[in-house]
């Protein structure tokens, strides 16, 4: 097991911040090592320039990089052709491509079958198609936060032609059962689509087990840089869908009045891309293969772990958390409230039933105390909206871990909770 202590070492920005400081939002946005950044800052120093276009030197070895930033990213996810990754500025432009080029396909009647955990980039390009008269269905979830699957099972008829389910939720935790929810999928015909957004950061993950056609993900969160992302999908079902955006580079020739298209993925990527952006992907890739992903899994579940006990050892006054406690379906993440105000009124079926009873302290106002303390969390609705709403509240704190993340950092948390706890309280 590799040092984590030794792993925050590789991250200038906590000696810049102080070693004090707990950054615990790592599910918005992860932190760089120096080997991100140094890679990104060699590409300007000494080998800027476009890519596809020159026939000299400089751009030569620049498409070169770009060529192999994607080879990287395709063995890193388990994709054998990389030819299969389209590089995109995030996982919420890649869902936005899907809706944009998988909708022109459907027709009024249609139905698109999400989960109702799903981050607002899941859902909202899937509601632009409401237009069309296409249906959104929502899969539910069970008390203890995992996946309801036989509401899932109910509600996939020859209607729904499209699957999209996250693989990790962003606030429950919740890892579902992709490979499952796939078979499901094809099983009836539908195209699965996995968001990978907080999977790929997080554990071993590999397209071509799961069976997915398309799985979406940002590097931002896994030690890459911001402005680059990942669109997976089966070479078959790319090379037959229509472009997103029109432009150079995703054209082989352009007449008056029509044009022909680049082979993919060149074909989904119109215009400049971040070049820079996907060696800095690929360095990042490089990084967490050196911790092995294995371990980083580990890492995040022993400190759930250690989250779970601090828990009951704290105990502190109205703590109600969300998600699994099983930690071998959990990813790092920890959302939680203090108190039970309930903003809409008391929905008594969920309170009954366990899945959430709202806020007392507002969750600001702890991401503020905590942050008087040093200490990183986010605290809203987390871009999903209708699960918030689901957990009978308008919002939750949430503390979320990576690599550089220690014990006594979790331990901090909870120490600074409490008292932040006892000042509201008094
Ligand atoms: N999907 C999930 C599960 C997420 O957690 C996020 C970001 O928090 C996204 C999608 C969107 O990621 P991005 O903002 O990088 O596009």
């Amino acid at each position: 097991m590799p040092s984590w202590e030794r792993i925050k070492e590789d991250f200038p920005i906590f000696r810049n911040l102080g070693s004090g400081y707990v950054y615990l939002d790592s599910a918005a946005t992860s932190q760089k090592p120096m080997s991100v950044i140094k890679a990104i800052s060699d590409f300007y120093l000494y080998n800027n320039s476009n890519v596809h276009r020159g026939i000299y030197r400089l751009s030569e070895e620049a498409t070169e990089m770009y060529g192999r930033s994607r080879e990287n990213v395709s063995n890193f996810i388990g994709s054998h052709d990389p030819g299969q990754i389209v590089f995109v500025r995030n996982a919420t432009e890649a869902l936005n491509l899907l809706s944009y080029t998988l909708g022109w396909e459907l027709v009024s009647g249609d139905e698109i079958l999400i989960t109702i955990m799903e981050h607002h980039s899941n859902i909202v390009p899937w509601q632009f198609l409401q237009d069309k008269g296409i249906k959104l269905v929502y899969a539910d979830i069970r008390p203890d936060g995992t996946l309801d699957m036989d509401d899932l099972q109910s509600k996939v008829s020859p209607r729904t032609k499209i699957l999209s389910v996250t693989h990790v939720s962003n606030v429950l935790g919740t890892v579902n059962p992709v490979r499952e929810i796939g078979k499901i999928a094809h099983d009836n015909g539908s195209t699965f689509i996995v968001d990978g957004a907080q999977s790929v950061p997080h554990m071993p993950v590999n397209v071509e087990t799961i069976d997915c056609d398309f799985m979406a993900f940002s590097g931002h969160k896994m030690l890459g840089p911001t402005g680059i992302g990942v669109l997976y999908g089966k070479r078959e079902l790319l090379e037959k869908m229509h472009p997103f955006m029109g432009g150079g580079e995703m054209i082989s020739e352009v007449y008056r009045d029509h044009s022909t298209w680049a082979d993919v993925p060149e074909k989904f990527e119109a215009g400049t891309p971040d070049i820079a952006g996907a060696i800095g992907l690929s360095a990042a890739v490089d990084y967490l293969r050196s911790i092995g992903m294995d371990n980083v899994m580990k890492h995040g579940r022993d400190l759930m772990k250690l989250t779970f006990e601090m828990e009951a050892e704290e105990n502190i006054p109205g703590l109600l958390s969300y998600g699994p406690r099983n930690t071998d379906i959990r990813g790092p993440v920890y959302s939680f409230s203090i108190g039970e105000i309930p903003p809409f009124g008391v929905n008594q079926a969920l309170v009954d039933d366990g899945i959430g009873v709202g806020t007392a302290i507002h969750p600001h106002d702890v991401a503020s105390s905590l942050d008087a303390s040093g200490i990183a969390v986010r605290s809203g609705h987390h871009c999903a909206m209708p699960l918030t709403h689901r957990l009978n509240t308008v919002a939750t704190t949430r503390a979320s871990y990576y690599v550089y993340n220690t014990e006594e950092d979790v331990r901090r948390l909870f120490r600074s909770l409490k008292r932040a706890a006892e000042v509201y309280s008094k």
